[in-house]
């Protein structure tokens, strides 16, 4: 007979119901804040993104997709010269080469084109299955796991929705199931707007958020007698 959710996961799934519409309010233009036209621009934007904020990354890309349009392009341009176009971006070098066997991979074995499966995503070199996870789910409308950045690490502990501090592999398995899969993109961009905006590393705004009565730490936190 098949079960169903183990009670911890039944108690998340009820808390996941109000929390989901609650941030769809709050972050109604919640999407993928990496600038992109096409597939292989969010693949190059997601690579640069390591280590690097969204804003600094949509800065560089903005030139850089005016000179490299293509595959070709990117896989014919020399390692030192890459290197100095997305250089502010940090790891430079290591993005460089992920960025050109990449787009070298996709020339022998895609006719150039991104592919649409995890399977084939995460064989292209510096794409490992968060990247595939973002491309897949925001280029492609392709729901096939829920990203988790630093962000949805925090709020997913902060929550209570993982028993998992830091594996995001591990993290993401405990977040697919608590909604639908059509919602899976929206409920990492939701979580990381929400981490930008009011549940910050640092300094989370509990008084303020509008998901507090659904979270475990910010009840926590707000019952805490201030220091003297
Ligand atoms: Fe973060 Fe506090 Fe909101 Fe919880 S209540 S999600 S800890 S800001």
């Amino acid at each position: 007979m098949p079960r169903g959710p183990s009670k911890k996961v039944a108690e998340r799934i009820a808390r996941v119901k109000e929390i989901l519409p609650a941030l769809k309010r709050a972050y109604p233009q919640a999407k993928c804040s990496l600038d992109y036209r096409t597939p292989l621009q969010l693949l190059v934007a997601t690579i640069l993104s390591a280590q690097s904020t969204d804003v600094r990354v949509n800065i560089v890309t903005k030139d850089l997709f005016r000179k490299y349009k293509s595959a070709e392009d990117f896989a014919g341009v020399a390692q030192e010269e890459l290197e100095t176009d997305i250089r502010s971006t940090g790891f430079y070098r290591n993005k460089a080469t992920s960025i050109r066997g990449m787009a070298r991979a996709l020339l022998d074995g895609h006719g150039g084109k991104v592919p649409q499966t995890m399977e084939e995503l995460v064989k292209l070199p510096g794409v490992g299955r968060k990247t595939a996870n973002v491309v897949l789910g925001n280029a492609f409308g392709i729901n096939v796991g829920v990203t988790v950045d630093t962000h949805v690490t925090r709020l997913a502990n902060r929550l209570k929705l993982t028993d998992h501090a830091t594996d995001a592999v591990k993290i993401e398995q405990d977040l697919m199931p608590l909604v639908r899969q059509e919602d899976w993109a929206l409920w990492s961009h939701l979580l990381i707007h929400h981490g930008r905006a009011i549940c910050t590393a640092r300094n989370p705004q509990c008084g303020q958020c509008p998901i507090l009565a659904w979270c475990p730490t910010g009840k926590q936190l707000l019952a805490k007698p201030t220091a003297k």
